[in-house]
């Protein structure tokens, strides 16, 4: 039986199992592929404090699993099927065979929001993309467009004009989400457009995308936009699918803490992305994964 096992290994998986390994608690970290979590798809990381030069996502994450793997940390890739929860032993099917631990972090994060329009699957790998640091260089000298007008919409945006001639950013108001210092280097690009008060409702194309079908959401007015690639940047999605008839959930189905990140379910804490709050972060992930590894040594030390 474990004292602990994280579920997720993002940066509040990781976290999480740096602090419990340093406090000897037999932890095991259970990942679905490799560690790393969202963070592997961005290409430079500018706001987590310590790199003044910025730092890819890649090179942090790699970084934050030989710290935690330094001090013990067992990181196993297994993918977690179903849990039982009871107050003595929490039970964790993965796809090859059962573990028990006394207690469990959550730190499976949450995924890429779909638009849901026609086209959108059948052209997902073949113009539509998720992930502007994987697919950007196919669109060197070509046009693209990039749904949102988020943090992530507009950064990712910016990383385009790298490679696109012309990255037209569609937003369905009449303006960005974005922190300001995004939309003012946004707006002095001179690769981007903006098309405001918009919405995608078709992506056209047979092997590959020809044009998006657009509708002005204020006149209803549709219209034609061709480019080569279309970025979906529109939100996540909690990934709970594991924890969803377990757990309570706020109403986009994120899960709900107490301060000191102790889920529903006593013994089961949960950090992250996959946690109802306010601001996701790297920087807010990596403080609730100290937070939620203290909290569960302390509810270990009370049963004991
Ligand atoms: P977000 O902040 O939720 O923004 C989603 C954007 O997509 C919004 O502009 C929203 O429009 C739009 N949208 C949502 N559903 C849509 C639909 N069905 N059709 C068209 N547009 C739709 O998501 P995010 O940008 O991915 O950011 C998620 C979190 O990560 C945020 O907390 C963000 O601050 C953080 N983040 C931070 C950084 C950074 O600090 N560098 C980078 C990336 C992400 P409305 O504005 O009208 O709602």
């Amino acid at each position: 039986m474990e004292d602990l096992i994280i579920i997720g290994g993002g940066p509040a998986g990781l976290t999480a199992g740096l602090y419990a390994a340093r406090s000897r608690l037999k932890t095991l970290l259970l990942e679905k592929l490799s560690p790393g979590g969202q963070v592997l798809l961005t290409d430079s990381v500018e706001n987590y404090p310590g790199f003044p030069e910025g730092i890819s996502g890649f090179e942090l994450m790699d970084r934050m699993r030989r710290q935690a793997e330094n001090f013990g940390l067992d990181i196993q890739s297994r993918e977690v099927i179903q849990l039982h929860l009871t107050p003595d032993k929490k039970e964790v099917v993965t796809a090859n065979g059962l573990l028990e631990s006394r207690s469990l972090i959550l730190t499976m994060g949450a995924t890429p929001r779909k638009l849901g329009i026609d086209g959108e699957d059948r052209l997902t790998g073949k113009g539509v993309s998720y992930c502007a640091t994987c697919d950007g260089p196919f669109y060197r000298d070509r046009e693209v467009a990039v749904i949102g007008g988020g943090d992530t919409a507009v950064e990712e945006a910016l990383y385009l004009t790298r490679f696109a001639t012309r990255v037209h950013i569609v937003h369905r108001r009449n303006e960005l989400r974005a922190t300001k210092l995004l939309q003012e280097r946004a707006f002095a690009q001179e690769r981007i457009a903006f098309v405001w008060d918009t919405v995608p409702t078709r992506i056209v194309g047979e092997t590959g995308v020809a044009t998006i079908e657009l509708k002005h959401v204020k006149t209803g007015h549709l219209s034609q936009l061709r480019v080569d690639g279309v970025f979906v940047f529109v939100g996540y999605d909690p990934n709970n699918k594991l924890v969803k008839s377990l757990l309570e959930l706020d109403s986009y189905g994120f899960v709900l803490t107490n301060n000191d990140l102790e889920t529903s379910v006593p013994g089961v804490f949960a950090a992250g992305d996959i946690r109802s709050k306010l601001l996701r972060q790297i920087s807010t992930a990596v403080g609730e994964g100290a937070t939620a590894a203290f909290a569960a040594e302390r509810y270990l030390e009370n049963r004991t």
